[in-house]
C-alpha cells in the first residue's frame, strides 16, 4: 500500500460522505443542466482528487493501483460524469507524463494537474482511426526544432475545459502502425488549434466530448513526451497508460453495479403486485442475485489484477479481462435494474433509466469489448 490503512479509510471514508451527500443530490440536475456545478468541482480540488494517482512528489496523493481502484469505486456509486471531471487527470491524461515524462515535463504539468488547476486530455482517437489506434494519420512533421501537426482528435473526453493535450502523431510516416507514432505534450492555448462543437451524448451529460483539430500547430521538440529519447515511441506510452486506465474503467463499473443493485433491491423491496412485495417471487430473486454475484466477481477481479500490477506484474492481459467482464457485467446489471423497475424503469425520475444510458459508453471507449477480447486472446497465444 502506498497509503497506511488509517489515511485510506480516511480518504474513503470521506469519498463515501462526499457521494451520498454531495453529489447524488445533484444528479437530476447535472443531467438536466449538462453541466455540473463550480463549487462542486472547487470540492473535488480541495480533497485533492485531481492527483489522485500523482505521486505525492508531484502534490498528489500517490494512490497506487489498489487504492485507486477502490477510491473509483465509491466514486462509480453516482453518475460518472462526476468522475469523469477528474478522471482524465488521474488517467489518461495524466498517466503517460507519469510513466514517460521527463523530471522538467514532471515538474512543469504535473502538480497544477494534481491541484485541478490544468485538466489534461489524452487525444488518440481519430475519425479513421478507432480501434485500430495505431493508425492515426495526425501528422508530426519536423521543421527545425519545431514539429508542425496537422490532423484531428475525434471524441476526445474533457477537451472543452483541457489545458494540456497528449496528442499521438505520427512522426515517422515510413513506419507502420503504431511504431511510428509520438506522444507530444501540446498546450491547448497554441496556435493552430481549434475545438469541434460538443457532442451531444446518449448519456453521462455533464461530462464532455469534442474534436480536436490541429492546423499547422507548432511546437518545440521539447513537447515530445520523454524528450528525444522517446521519438517514434509514443504508441507504447499510450497502451501503458490504458492498462492502467482499464483497471480504472472496471472498478467504475463495479461501482455503478453497486449502485444499480442498491437502488433496484429497494425498488423491489417496496414496490407490492399480487400482494406482496416483487422482491418475494423468485423470478425477480434470480435477477437481484445474478447481479450480486457478476459484481462481485468483476470486483474480486479487479483487486487482483490492481495488487499484481502494483507488484510489478505485467498486466495487459488481465486488465483487458476486467475491462471485458466488468464493463459488460454492468451493462446486464443495468438491465435487470430497469426490468425490475418494470416501466418505472423508462422513467427519467428513476436513476437507473439514466444510469443504464451512463454505463453504456463503458464497453466502448478505452478499447471496446472486442478489442478487449482480440487482447486476451492474441496474447494467449504469444504466451502459448
Ligand atoms: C464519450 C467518448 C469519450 C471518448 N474519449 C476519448 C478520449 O478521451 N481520447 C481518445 O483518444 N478517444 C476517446 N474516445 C474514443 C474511443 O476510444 C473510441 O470511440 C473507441 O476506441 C472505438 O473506436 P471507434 O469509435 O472508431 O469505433 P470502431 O473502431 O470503428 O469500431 C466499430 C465497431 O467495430 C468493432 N471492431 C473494430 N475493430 C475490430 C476488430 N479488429 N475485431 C473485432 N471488432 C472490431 C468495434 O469493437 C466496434 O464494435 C471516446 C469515445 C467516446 C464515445
Amino acid at each position: 500500500m502506498a497509503l497506511d490503512a488509517e489515511t485510506l479509510g480516511q480518504l474513503l471514508r470521506t469519498l463515501e460522505s462526499f457521494v451520498s451527500e454531495r453529489l447524488i443530490p445533484l444528479e437530476a440536475q447535472v443531467a438536466e443542466q449538462d453541466r455540473i456545478p463550480a463549487e462542486v468541482i472547487e470540492d473535488m480540488k480541495a480533497m485533492g482528487l485531481f492527483g489522485m494517482t500523482i505521486p505525492e512528489a508531484y502534490g498528489g496523493l500517490g494512490l497506487n493501483t489498489e487504492e485507486e481502484c477502490r477510491a473509483v469505486r465509491v466514486l462509480g456509486y453516482t453518475s460518472p460524469a462526476f468522475r469523469s471531471v477528474i478522471g482524465t487527470n488521474n488517467g489518461i491524461g495524466s498517466q503517460g507524463l507519469v510513466m514517460d515524462g521527463t523530471e522538467e515535463q514532471k515538474n512543469h504539468y504535473l502538480p497544477k494537474m494534481a491541484s485541478g488547476e490544468i485538466i489534461g486530455s489524452f487525444a488518440l482517437t481519430e475519425p479513421d482511426a478507432g480501434s485500430d489506434s495505431g493508425a492515426v494519420k495526425t501528422s508530426a512533421r519536423r521543421d527545425g526544432d519545431c514539429f508542425v501537426l496537422n490532423g484531428t482528435k475525434r471524441y476526445i473526453t474533457n477537451a472543452p475545459s483541457a489545458h494540456l493535450f497528449t496528442v499521438f502523431a505520427r512522426t515517422n510516416p515510413d513506419q507502420p502502425g503504431g511504431r511510428g507514432v509520438s506522444a507530444f505534450l501540446v498546450d491547448a492555448s497554441t496556435p493552430g488549434i481549434s475545438l469541434g462543437k460538443p457532442y451531444k451524448k446518449m448519456g453521462q451529460q455533464g461530462a464532455h466530448v469534442c474534436d480536436v483539430i490541429f492546423e499547422d500547430c507548432r511546437v518545440p521538440a521539447t513537447a515530445i513526451l520523454g524528450g528525444a529519447a522517446r521519438l517514434d515511441k509514443g504508441f507504447e506510452t499510450a497502451m501503458k497508460t490504458l492498462d492502467r486506465g482499464r483497471l480504472h474503467i472496471s472498478a467504475l463499473a463495479v461501482g455503478c453495479a453497486n449502485r444499480l443493485i442498491d437502488e433496484s433491491l429497494r425498488f423491489a423491496m417496496n414496490r407490492k403486485q399480487f400482494g406482496q412485495p416483487i422482491a418475494q417471487f423468485q423470478l425477480v430473486q434470480a435477477m437481484l442475485a445474478d447481479s450480486r454475484a457478476e459484481t462481485y466477481a468483476a470486483d474480486c477481479m479487479v483487486m487482483d489484477a490492481s495488487r499484481r500490477r502494483d507488484a510489478g506484474e505485467p498486466v495487459s492481459t488481465l486488465a483487458s479481462c476486467c475491462k471485458l467482464f466488468a464493463t459488460e457485467m454492468v451493462g446486464r446489471v443495468a438491465d435487470r435494474a430497469v426490468q425490475i423497475h418494470g416501466g418505472a424503469g423508462y422513467m427519467e425520475e428513476y436513476p437507473v433509466s439514466r444510469l443504464f444510458r451512463d454505463v453504456r459508453l463503458f464497453r466502448i471507449y478505452e478499447g471496446t469489448s472486442q478489442i478487449q477480447q482480440t487482447i486476451i486472446a492474441r496474447n494467449m497465444i504469444r504466451d502459448a
